[in-house]
Order: C-alpha cells, then sequence, then structure tokens
C-alpha cells in the first residue's frame, strides 16, 4: 500500500512503524473472511482491510478523526485473527494501537462515552474498586433491560448483565510473596496473578500455584507488580498503559537479577498478548527498552511453561467431554494453539474444538460492556458452536471469555489450568459443583 506521510511525520518512530506495516498490506482482502465483525456486519469499513484504509488516512492527515471513523475503528474487537490469516505479515495489531492512542489523543468522545470509559479505566484495574463495583452491580442487575434501553447507556445495562451472582474474598493466593515448592526445587517463576481474575475468580490463581509447586518450581507473587496495562492499552490510553508497564518491568526486573526467574507466567491470555509486547511498547524510552524486552522474552503462557516443564502424573479424574475454548489472544496475539489441548489430551480428558474456532466471542477487555449489540451477537454464534460439541465442560485459558461465555450457556467454565490441576492431585473445580 502507498503511503504519503510527511518527513516530519516519519521522524517519529511510531509513524516510521506504522508506515512500514501499512506498506506490507497488498489490499488482498484475504483478513476480511476470517474478521469477526465483518462476518457479522458484511461491512467493508468493518474488515481489517477497510480499517487499514482508514487508519492510513487518519494518521496521514494528522488531523482529529470523524465520528465515523472512529466508530469502526471502536468496533474492532482487537482479536488478531487477520493477524493468523494475513499472508503479508501486516503488523494490524501496533497499526491499530497507535491509531487507537491518536484517536484518544485527537478526539472529544460524547460525555456519556468518556465518562463510562474513564469508569472502567479506573475500576477495572483495581481489585478492591472492582470487588465493590461488583457488589453495587447484583444489586443493580434487575434494572439492566432497563439500562439497554436507553442508547448510550446500553453499556451500562451490559456490564449489570456480566456481574457474577456472586463475588468472594481476596484469595492468599493474589497476596504478595513467595509459594514454595513441594520437594527439590526445580525453577522459580513470577506470577502475574492479574486484577479483574482473582476478583471474579480466584480458583484460577490458587490451581495455577498449586500445579507449579506440585512440579518444583517456587512461584513469586511480587508486592510492586500490579495491572498489565492491558484495558488502558485498547482503550488508547498510553500514559496510563505505559506507566504499568513500567512498573511490572521494574517488579520482575528485581527478581531477575536478584534469585533468578526462569519465566513470567500468565494465566490470563489477554495480559499475556500485552505483556509479551512490552519490549515493543517501551521500545522508546531509553531507561525501560531493554529491560522491557528482557521480560517479554521470558514472558509465557501457564500452558507454554506447562508444555515445557512436562505434566508428570496427571490422570483426569473422571472421563469427561472438554470443549476448548481458544482465546483469541492466546491463539491470534500469541500463537500458543497447540498447547493447552494437549496438555488436556495428555492428561486423559476427551478434547473437542469447536467449529469457527478462529472466532472471537465478543469478550476482548472490555469490548463486551462498550459494543454490547456486536459483542452479543458473537457471544451466540461461540456459544451455539461449543454446545454443539455436546461437552460436559468448557475451558479456556481467559479469564474475560470464561466470563462472556458462561454468561450465555448453562455449561460449566473452568480455566484449563484448573482442570490440570485437577487432573495432578488438586481439588475438583469448583464450577464442576
Ligand atoms: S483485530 Fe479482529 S475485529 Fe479487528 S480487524 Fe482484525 S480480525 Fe477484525
Ligand atoms: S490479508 Fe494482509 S495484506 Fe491482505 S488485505 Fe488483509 S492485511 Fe492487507
Amino acid at each position: 500500500m502507498q503511503t504519503s506521510f510527511t518527513p516530519e511525520q516519519l521522524a517519529d518512530p511510531q509513524f516510521a512503524h506504522s508506515e512500514s506495516i501499512l506498506r506490507n498490506c497488498v489490499h488482498c482482502g484475504f483478513c476480511t473472511a476470517t474478521c469477526p465483525t465483518y462476518v457479522e456486519l458484511g461491512d467493508e469499513l468493518d474488515s481489517p482491510r477497510g480499517r487499514i484504509y482508514l487508519l492510513k488516512e487518519m494518521l496521514e492527515g494528522g488531523q482529529p478523526p470523524t465520528a465515523g471513523v472512529v466508530k469502526h475503528i471502536d468496533r474492532c474487537l482487537s482479536c488478531l485473527s487477520c493477524m493468523t490469516t494475513c499472508p503479508a505479515s501486516v503488523n494490524y495489531m501496533h497499526l491499530v494501537d497507535h491509531g487507537r492512542a491518536h484517536i484518544e489523543e485527537h478526539y472529544q468522545r460524547p460525555l456519556v462515552d468518556r465518562l463510562l470509559r474513564n469508569v472502567l479505566k479506573t475500576v477495572l484495574p483495581n481489585p478492591s474498586l472492582f470487588r465493590v463495583s461488583l457488589f453495587l452491580a447484583r444489586l443493580g442487575r434487575p434494572f439492566a433491560g432497563m439500562f439497554k434501553l436507553l442508547g448510550p447507556l446500553r453499556p451500562v445495562g451490559a456490564m449489570l448483565e456480566l456481574a457474577p451472582s456472586s463475588v468472594k474474598g481476596p484469595s492468599p493466593s493474589s497476596a504478595p510473596g513467595s509459594f514454595p515448592p513441594e520437594g527439590e526445587r526445580k525453577g522459580r517463576v513470577a506470577l502475574l496473578t492479574g486484577c479483574a481474575q482473582p476478583v471474579l475468580d480466584p480458583g484460577i490463581n490458587e490451581a495455577t500455584i498449586r500445579l507449579l509447586n506440585r512440579l518444583g518450581i517456587e512461584v513469586i507473587v511480587p508486592a510492586a507488580m500490579g495491572c498489565c496495562g492491558a484495558l488502558t492499552h485498547h482503550m488508547g490510553k498510553e500514559a496510563d498503559s505505559h506507566a504499568n508497564a513500567r512498573a511490572n518491568v521494574d517488579a520482575w526486573s528485581a527478581e531477575m537479577d536478584g534469585d533468578g526467574l526462569d519465566a513470567v507466567i500468565i494465566n490470563t491470555s489477554g495480559c499475556g498478548t500485552t505483556v509479551k509486547d512490552y519490549g515493543h511498547m517501551l521500545s522508546q524510552d531509553r531507561a525501560y527498552a531493554e529491560k522491557a524486552a528482557r521480560v517479554s522474552a521470558i514472558t509465557k503462557d501457564i500452558s507454554e511453561y506447562l508444555t515445557q516443564i512436562g505434566l508428570q502424573d496427571a490422570k483426569a479424574p473422571e472421563a469427561l467431554r472438554v470443549a476448548y475454548h481458544s482465546a483469541c489472544s492466546l491463539q491470534h496475539g500469541q500463537r500458543v494453539r497447540t498447547e493447552p489441548k494437549s496438555l488436556l489430551e495428555s492428561a486423559g480428558f476427551d478434547v473437542a474444538e469447536p467449529a469457527d474456532g478462529h472466532l472471537c466471542c465478543g469478550s476482548a477487555g472490555t469490548y463486551n460492556i462498550l459494543q454490547p449489540e456486536i459483542a452479543g451477537r458473537l457471544k451466540a454464534r461461540k456459544v451455539g458452536n461449543i454446545e454443539r460439541t455436546k461437552p460436559d465442560v468448557i475451558a479456556a485459558g481467559n479469564i474475560g471469555c470464561m466470563t462472556q461465555i458462561a454468561s450465555g450457556t448453562a455449561i460449566p467454565v473452568v480455566h484449563t489450568v484448573e482442570l490440570l490441576d485437577w487432573a495432578s492431585g488438586g481439588p475438583r473445580p469448583e464450577a464442576l459443583g
């Protein structure tokens, strides 16, 4: 694709990077068929190729974007299915990230949208605030339908509907400290405990730590670690997401330089995609570029790490059929596709892969709150495909997908690591009853 950025624009490394991405695109349109919003809406401007044109025009012009352009960029899930399909290796992720930061800087959103985004940015990364907000959401749930009729307040209705019926107190597994291995120490890792995940389902971190400890791995939860910054990153709030990234890079670098780390372990794949991209995000920050790249290089999804060290003596306690939902952030963002399924199969579970597995469930960070209609359509499609495999349980590696899918089906939804922990001597996952 030809571009016409000015020399002044290209002096900015972010623009130079976007230009090189744009030049790789050959307009072939292969990506359109695997883009969930194009599949649902059938509008070229809601396809990757259409959005790439819009992003090019917007960035080249350097002007505030129109509401129409923002609408089509906002409708993008950042699922990165287009990157899996693209034969020209177009890095759509970095391009749309740049576009979102440009929108955030140059576009004045309507008041309600701005307020909502600020509430999400403040509440979601803070487990204490998030816990309180879920309690309040439970009280407000009967009014969800009313909010959904009120146009701009529709996202509030979506938020109320997604709130779980009960919320547990803080789990010791999310508190800072060291969790020693059983027997001889074979490795040492840091676990990103997350912000929303330990509130929505503390059992995931508990299962992760138990399983790793059982396999001889010491697990560290550093006190200075915080939100990974993915939610604000996807909203284009660059200053916030970069501040989160720097804090985590400092926390993990201190451990790497101290007693050493074999890996930074992530069990929420949406966070993993962002942490693996810290090296790029902070590449223009002289004080952090090298440290951030070092952290990204040792970051692993829990399924990658378990594949590396090997599951020993895992045996499924019951013959269960498991529908494995491959989160977009895992299959497209991190290209981790076979590991979770192979681990479940090696533990003795009967694993089914639903049709259209490459299409997003509609969760996508805050997408199911900010774009409830499209998210609802994608959820219905996903749940239908999963239920057709007739599973006893659904497994996924991302709390956002788990919450989204669970809100559309009566089949229990668990994290992959909860099944693996159970098969290795841990307790039966709570969701299985
Ligand atoms: S990231 Fe997903 S929704 Fe966005 S353009 Fe690519 S395939 Fe479509
Ligand atoms: S598949 Fe790749 S090269 Fe083809 S239009 Fe899509 S982004 Fe461009």
